[in-house]
């Protein structure tokens, strides 16, 4: 695929694989593993301004790190979706919001601050944020596998012929990678 024994520039794939880009957004340097995160649930109307984990509310609309309720009906929690990249040795991460029932997400907030959770359950949800080229505004379900430590839950796409679904199963392709990161203006151009 590539030519060996010869100096050339090097590609945007090059520069994916030595894990640094100086990038043209953010005008610093970016590094891999590369996470591209939504502040908020797509659906929350409001400035996403946070408030403290520890004030949640289950009325009205409450928007903190990792906790938000939406009209007191629907509750999300921070998540992140890790998407492989062949060749890589680290996955790309999105981090999204995705809901939970009412009753997952209490016992979710209850275990939070141990960050302990039953390590043999699978809950469920509806990611909650677009992702250019691969989630649009039709809902994709999702498994949400709770991690002990406080690290977020890891989504995974439910529907196996989700183009998500597929990534998370083959690996994307670096190229692929290459340009999701630039059309959110981030990645290693060339
Ligand atoms: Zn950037």
């Amino acid at each position: 695929m590539f030519g060996f024994g010869k100096r050339r520039t090097p590609t945007a794939i090059d520069r994916l694989r030595v894990g640094r880009w100086q990038c043209a957004t953010c005008d610093v340097e970016h590094g891999w593993p590369f996470d591209l995160a939504a502040r908020a649930p797509d659906p929350w109307p409001h400035e996403a301004v946070y408030e403290p984990n520890n004030a949640l509310r289950l009325e009205g609309d409450f928007l903190s790190e990792d906790f938000c309720v939406l009209g007191g009906q629907y509750f999300f929690v921070r998540a992140v979706l890790e998407i492989p990249v062949r060749g890589l040795e680290q996955p790309f991460g999105f981090g999204c919001w995705s809901t939970l029932s009412r009753t997952n997400f209490e016992r979710y907030v209850a275990g939070f601050d141990a960050g302990d959770y039953p390590a043999d359950e699978q809950w469920t949800g509806w990611l909650c944020n677009q992702l250019l080229d691969y989630v649009g505004d039709a809902p994709v379900g999702v498994w949400v596998q709770l991690r002990t430590g406080r690290q977020c839950p890891l989504l995974w796409v439910a529907e196996d012929d989700e183009p998500l679904a597929v990534c998370q199963e083959e690996g994307m392709p670096p190229e692929e990678m290459v340009g999701l990161l630039n059309r959110y203006g981030h990645g290693p151009r060339g």
